[in-house]
């Protein structure tokens, strides 16, 4: 048998095909989540003023230790007290503009008041409390680089610089379908020989995390009118992602319908358990994921593969799954062909996470995958990874 690609090497020709979809402008406020398409700038300088970073009063360190007089008051949001002038003090709030003049703020603490005299009896550094304009982004600098998916920091930093609208990348549309004569619907009566459909709600959920408008379409037999009407249709979205039908049994259509509208396959099968008879190609800018049927092996390619693809196509700078570093809480054997992709769940010890594989590790065991957290990669080879050895992992789910 050839020798199949392993799942780095698929994962590099996915992303190969990935290009960029357009930008669109996004409100702010529907912006979490979205992927940014151009360098997001600052529209002002932040903090826009010299700003006090304390409640106190501002003064010119020149003049402190000493006693002066309170000229005025610096609220937030009101215009610029008038500038100060020697032995004069203004009491000012935090957030409040530091008024010409003034270098330095003294908190109320460190003050003693009587009416309009303040007494101050330490020294101050010139600058001390004052947040000077601009210190945090000046107008005009990079926020937020192009390819950042935007979580609550960069949407806070983009709102405080100004930014009301910010081009994104548009969001994929993924049509979602599974095919097999066996599928029953959840909630329908289960007949004799059937199964209920798991892949397309199991599917929809993982790809929505990575951006995705999911379009689910209604699910299919094995019987090659229906399969390619779906499957025709399925292709007028960025991304369509089927499950079932990749394998080499006589009802195993999809690839072949696939290739007779057009598909050009980039690869079939590849060095992973479970999963291995995932196919993927393209046709024009459309991507085409075939998942295998098992769920297990669905939502093992999904991760793998598909959410690179969907991160890609919004630009993302880093598509892949992101890895982290664990230790084993139980052995495992590793297979000398394909790199495994053990269901476990993680916890936290002192020296970070712990992970425990579940036991049931088929393929269509996706009842007992549901207490699992994390997917654990045992690398082809000989053996066994003991308890307590390195491992890598992907938390299942990740956006
Ligand atoms: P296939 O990849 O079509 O050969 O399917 C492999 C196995 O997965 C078979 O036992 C199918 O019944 C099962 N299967 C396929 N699609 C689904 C699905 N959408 N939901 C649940 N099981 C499925
Ligand atoms: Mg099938």
């Amino acid at each position: 048998m050839t020798e199949l690609l392993t799942f780095e090497e698929a994962q590099a020709r996915v992303l190969a095909h990935a290009r960029p979809l357009g930008a669109e402008p996004v409100p702010l406020e529907r912006a979490a989540g979205r992927v940014v398409a151009e360098p997001a700038r600052a529209v002002v300088d932040l903090p826009p003023f010299p700003s006090s970073a304390m409640d106190g009063f501002a003064v010119r360190a020149a003049d402190v230790p000493g006693t002066l007089a309170v000229v005025g008051e610096a609220a937030a949001g009101l215009p610029s007290a008038r500038a100060l002038g020697a032995g004069e003090a203004i009491a000012i709030s935090t957030g409040g503009v530091v008024p010409a003049g003034a270098d330095s703020v003294v908190p109320v603490e460190y003050v003693v008041r009587h009416d309009n005299v303040v007494q101050i009896g330490d020294s101050i550094e010139a600058g001390t409390h004052v947040r000077p304009r601009g210190g945090d982004v000046a107008a005009g600098d990079v926020v937020v680089e192009a390819g950042v998916r935007l979580g609550a920091a960069q949407l806070g930093g983009l709102a405080a610089a100004g930014v009301a609208e910010i081009r994104c990348a548009r969001l994929p549309r993924v049509a979602v379908l599974s095919t097999g004569t066996e599928l029953a619907r959840p909630g329908e009566p289960l007949g004799d020989g059937q199964v209920y459909e798991a892949n397309a709600v199991m599917l929809a959920a993982a790809l929505a995390a990575a951006g995705a408008l999911t379009e689910v379409l209604p699910a299919v037999a094995d019987e090659e009118s229906a399969l390619r009407a779906a499957v025709e249709r399925g292709l007028e979205a960025d991304v369509l992602v089927s499950s079932g039908g990749v394998s080499v049994g006589p009802h195993d259509l999809v690839r072949r319908i696939e290739a007779e509208l057009g598909v050009e396959e980039v690869f079939w099968r590849v060095a992973i358990k479970p999963g291995k008879p995932v196919a993927f190609g393209v046709r024009g800018a459309t991507l085409v994921f075939g998942l295998p049927g098992n769920p297990v092996s669905s939502l093992v390619g999904c991760e793998l593969f598909v959410k690179p693809a969907l991160r890609a196509l919004q630009g993302r700078t880093d598509p892949l799954p992101r890895f982290e570093a664990g230790t084993l809480a139980a052995p495992l054997h590793r297979n000398d062909a394909r790199d495994d992709f053990v269901r476990a769940r993680s916890r936290l010890d002192q020296n970070g996470a712990v992970l425990e594989p579940l036991s049931g590790q088929e393929s269509h065991m996706i009842a007992r995958t549901a207490a699992a957290d994390a997917v654990v990669h045992v690398p082809r080879g000989e053996g066994e990874l003991a308890a307590g050895a390195a491992v890598r992992w992907l938390r299942l789910g990740a956006a």
